[in-house]
């Protein structure tokens, strides 16, 4: 039976059965003809892609990986309210050092959002993209969000308008979503079947009436899915997140994957469930725990194929500000954003950021040059390495500073990014703590090196006991093409006898809020 009533529709009823023919034949983006693998989805580059696909992606922190390394984004938090309950958020929570979505430290009036913008924007010349994602739902506030983005995208024409919604209210806004030039629409889908999505959600409001049970499920699964063709079928580009809930929607996405690549969804983004008891939600309360690192990189593993996974989301708090892994939101607040003499400069903005597009060329060809090198060897071997970076592409980050290290798998086909590790800061005030380095060792407990910038003795020698190598002789180097060699290097020592290569175990994904350098 179909529970929704009124404004909500079947997805069927509504699309007509040829559409969904049409959406079921969606073949995703075009195949790279570097690897016969079809490539559109964060990892595809300038050529796997339509101009026009590549136009909207290019510096788009979220939908394209390498773009996360040189582009910033900004959430404005202008819409309070929410339509659902999940199991898994808790929004009175708040610690500034904590990044998770819900979590902000204040809310705006659109008047207040645009003026913020403005001043990240002139600040910081490579933030492309403004998104709205909470800390409730945007289409639970209409009002707020879609007046939010007629204001920005007429004082900031160049800025990428985003939005992230549950999907419930999806299909009745549409349209004006199209008309607000937003072409970024993430839809969160947990589930496809109401059976398990009555685990993640308590109840929904829709209608002007509160379901619970299978009911909520089944009205929400509907209208997300019709949302999703909807947007598709208009040429707005979807990226869905999923949280994967071990022992509850583990087995299933691989199901929501299929679901909605077959509804034109360009990305999916599957993400661990954050459950940690303090923030008060109900699986932290129960004791759900999430996945871990091997977990998690199974199951996207598993989905990967014509549309690619979103490996390198930083489940980012609804006023996050900056490059995807670091947050100046503190530099933005309410009170100081008032106060700035904001002059936006499109001329000096696109000047910084065709600078950052001659760089990243440059990086591109060194390492395609490095892995040209690689292409002659041949073995089995595959691994895990861990790289200390603040961004644009280079080693640059102390080990002892790092707030999160990114993780690629190396083999001779090259570097595949498989996710970050968030840590805590291991120097706080000069010294590091034993316990820290444990927690960190246990984040990154599945590579076999770690690429750093500089490395203190104790650290170094500890994670030489793990198992764990310490590079430090390619600091502020780009990354890419540093790994690539190490890795040949590496081959090379297995094939001489120098080393013997040893699989490495699992590592655990952190749920706690990360502890702020001094
Ligand atoms: S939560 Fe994920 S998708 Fe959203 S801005 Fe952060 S990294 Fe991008």
């Amino acid at each position: 039976m179909n529970a929704v009533v009124g404004r909500g529709k079947c997805a069927k009823a509504a699309v007509g059965a040829s559409k969904m023919v049409q959406a079921a034949e969606h073949k995703g983006c075009r195949t790279s003809s570097n690897s016969g693998q079809a490539s559109c989805g964060s990892r595809a580059g300038q050529a796997d892609l339509p101009t026009e696909i590549w136009e909207k992606v290019k510096s788009h922190p979220c939908y394209s990986e390498e773009a996360h390394h040189h582009y910033a984004r900004m959430h404005v938090a202008v819409a309070p309210a929410c339509n659902i309950q999940c199991n898994y958020c808790n929004r009175k929570y708040d610690c500034a050092n904590e990044s998770r979505p819900g979590v902000v430290s204040e809310k705006l009036t659109p008047e207040q959002a645009v003026k913020k913008a403005l001043a990240v924007a002139a600040t910081i010349p490579q933030m492309t993209v403004l998104g709205i994602a909470g800390p409730g739902d945007p289409l639970a506030n209409p009002e707020k969000t879609f007046k939010t983005f007629e204001l920005v995208a007429k004082a900031a024409p160049d800025i990428k308008l985003c939005l992230s919604t549950n999907g419930l209210s999806l299909p009745d806004y549409v349209d004006v979503i199209a008309k607000s030039k937003v072409d970024h629409v993430t839809i969160t889908i947990n589930m496809i079947d109401p059976e398990i999505g009555a685990k993640i959600y308590p109840w929904i409001f829709f209608n002007h009436r509160r379901y619970t049970g299978l009911d909520a499920a089944r009205v929400l699964a509907d209208r997300q899915l019709l949302g999703l063709e909807m947007l598709s079928e208009r040429g707005i580009l979807c990226k869905v997140n999923s949280v994967m809930i071990p022992h509850i929607n583990d087995g299933h996405l691989v199901e929501v994957n299929k679901a909605v690549k077959s509804r034109g969804a360009f990305l999916h983004n599957i993400m661990p469930l954050i459950s940690a008891p303090e923030y008060g939600t109900v699986f932290g309360l129960n004791g759900q725990r999430g996945p871990t690192a091997q977990e998690l990189k199974a199951l996207q593993d598993a989905c990967e194929g014509e549309m690619n996974m979103m490996r390198h989301c930083r489940q980012c708090r609804a006023d996050a500000v900056g490059l995807l892994g670091e947050d100046r939101s503190a530099e933005f607040t309410t009170d100081r954003v008032m106060k700035m003499d904001v002059k936006y400069d499109l001329e000096m903005r696109k000047a910084y950021q065709d600078r950052v597009e001659d760089e990243r060329a440059a990086k591109a060809a060194a390492s395609k040059e490095e892995l040209g090198e690689l292409a002659g060897a041949a073995s089995e071997i595959s691994l895990l390495v861990a790289v200390a970076t603040k961004g644009s592409g280079l080693i640059n980050e102390h080990f002892g500073h790092a707030r999160e290290f990114q993780v690629y798998e190396l083999s001779t086909s090259g570097t595949k990014f498989v996710g970050h590790r968030r840590v805590d800061v291991y120097c706080q005030g000069g010294d590091g703590e034993k316990d820290r380095l444990s927690t960190i060792i246990r984040g990154i407990n599945d590579c076999h090196a770690v690429f750093v910038a500089k490395i203190g003795g104790s650290p170094k020698s500890n994670l030489i006991k793990a198992g764990i190598e310490p590079v430090d002789q390619y600091a502020h180097e780009l990354f890419e093409k540093s790994v690539i060699s190490w890795f040949r290097s590496y081959l090379d020592r297995v094939k001489s006898g120098e080393i013997q290569h040893v699989k490495r175990g699992d590592a655990s994904i952190r749920q706690k809020a990360v502890i702020s350098a001094a």
